[in-house]
């Protein structure tokens, strides 16, 4: 049975960046009733923290830049990769008008968002799952559910921020329309206190899929590997002792790691697909962020999109409100113009590699070319 009621002007579901940048930005436009609910509590880690040079204008507009300065997040100057070719070749940030990029401690990163958010005036709500919804002419009714009680909500617009799985959307009647079936298999390496952290995000292609190396704060190194789900259970990848041995094969990912702890334990798995829903908005609900549209993280645009998205958002809410339908319009454009700016980089970039032109992972690639 539901504990209590409760009633908001805008319920965002997922605080993430894409929810808390939403809030924010409703907030900052001067409209207040704003709930967040977060199945999570900021306390589990969280993988996805190169964030590119240009995403300070966004941290302007949403009046944060001041105050991410002074969270001291770690600077990343750029990328190295060996993709298409053996040797390694660097993107330096140094060209960029926008300067470095950051390499994010991204737990932090989410709970300083939410807090902000919270500062402002927003309702948090965390360790509380959306179960169901039920929408009617003037908004919709939540089932929310903690650990020990269901509660009901009521509110006036929904933004869908929870993320790839799009569970507003969804239920919501869209539907995802996914590119490809791709996994990342990561894991956690201490560095000792001799070995400097690289300032460089370090990607190298393989014949199964592509490695992916960063710095993260307190002496962690992250390693991730990129392949397909297929490909993930022939070469039992979930494994950490193949995953580790898969590992060992490659030419720069594993290059210095003597003397790194490995974590086993803190080893995981998450799909990370290509794709889109099919459509991103209705009466009075809007998605942002992934449960719109999820990038490949080779592209590390994710959290860049998911705060661009909760910008918006405010304008359709707020436009929504004044009976305005062209912010809704605008941002329906952006996003599909986005999107296939997005799959023509993906082509591009994946069409760079042709050392493996029987492997499943490339074929299925290259046949997008
Ligand atoms: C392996 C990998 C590496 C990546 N690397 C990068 C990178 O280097 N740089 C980059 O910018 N991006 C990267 N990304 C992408 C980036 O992490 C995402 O694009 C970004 O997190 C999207 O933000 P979001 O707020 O839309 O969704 P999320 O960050 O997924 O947030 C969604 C939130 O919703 C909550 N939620 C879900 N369901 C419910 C529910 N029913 N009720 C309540 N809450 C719910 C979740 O707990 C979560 O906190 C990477 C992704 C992967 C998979």
């Amino acid at each position: 049975m539901p504990a209590s009621d409760a009633a908001c002007r805008v319920a965002i579901v997922g605080g993430g960046p894409a929810g808390c940048a939403a809030a924010l930005a409703l907030l900052q436009r001067g409209l207040d009733g704003v709930t967040l609910i977060e199945a999570g509590d900021y306390g589990r880690p969280r993988i996805g923290e190169s964030l590119p040079p240009d995403t300070r204008d966004l941290l302007i507009r949403l009046g944060l830049w001041v105050a991410f300065q002074q969270q001291g997040h770690d600077p990343c100057l750029g990328s190295c990769s060996a993709w298409g070719d053996d040797q390694l070749g660097y993107n330096d940030f140094i060209s960029s008008p926008h300067g470095s990029g950051w390499h994010l401690d991204r737990r932090r990163f989410e709970r300083w968002l939410a807090d902000e958010a919270v500062g402002r005036g927003a309702d948090l709500i965390t360790k509380t799952r959306l179960q169901t919804l039920e929408a009617s002419a003037n908004g919709f009714r939540l089932h929310l559910r903690d650990n020990t009680a269901q509660r009901l909500l009521h509110a006036d617009y929904l933004i869908d921020a929870s993320g790839g799985h799009a569970r507003v959307a969804r239920q919501l009647g869209a539907r995802l329309l996914e590119l490809d079936q791709l996994i990342c298999v990561y894991g956690f390496f201490t560095r000792p206190a001799a070995v400097t952290a690289s300032r460089l995000t370090l990607l190298e292609a393989v014949e199964y899929g592509w490695w992916y190396r960063a710095s993260l704060p307190d002496d962690q190194l992250c390693i991730a590997l990129a392949c397909d789900l297929p490909e993930l259970r022939r070469l039992r990848a979930n494994d950490w002792q193949y995953w580790l041995t898969l590992l060992a094969g490659t030419r720069h990912t594993a290059s210095n790691l003597e003397g790194h702890g490995f974590h086993p334990a803190r080893m995981q798995a998450t799909p990370a697909p290509s794709g889109r829903l099919d459509r991103v908005m209705g009466a009075r609900w809007l998605a942002v962020g992934d449960a719109a549209t999820r990038f490949d993280p080779l592209t590390a645009r994710g959290v860049h999109k998911a705060l661009e998205d909760g910008l918006a958002a405010a304008d359709v809410i707020i436009g929504w409100q004044a009976n305005d339908p062209d912010p809704a319009q605008v941002y329906g454009r952006q996003i599909r113009e986005r999107y296939e700016e997005f799959r023509q980089m993906r082509r591009y970039l994946y069409a760079q590699e042709r050392r493996w032109p029987d492997a499943a992972f490339w074929q299925e690639r290259q046949r997008l070319v």
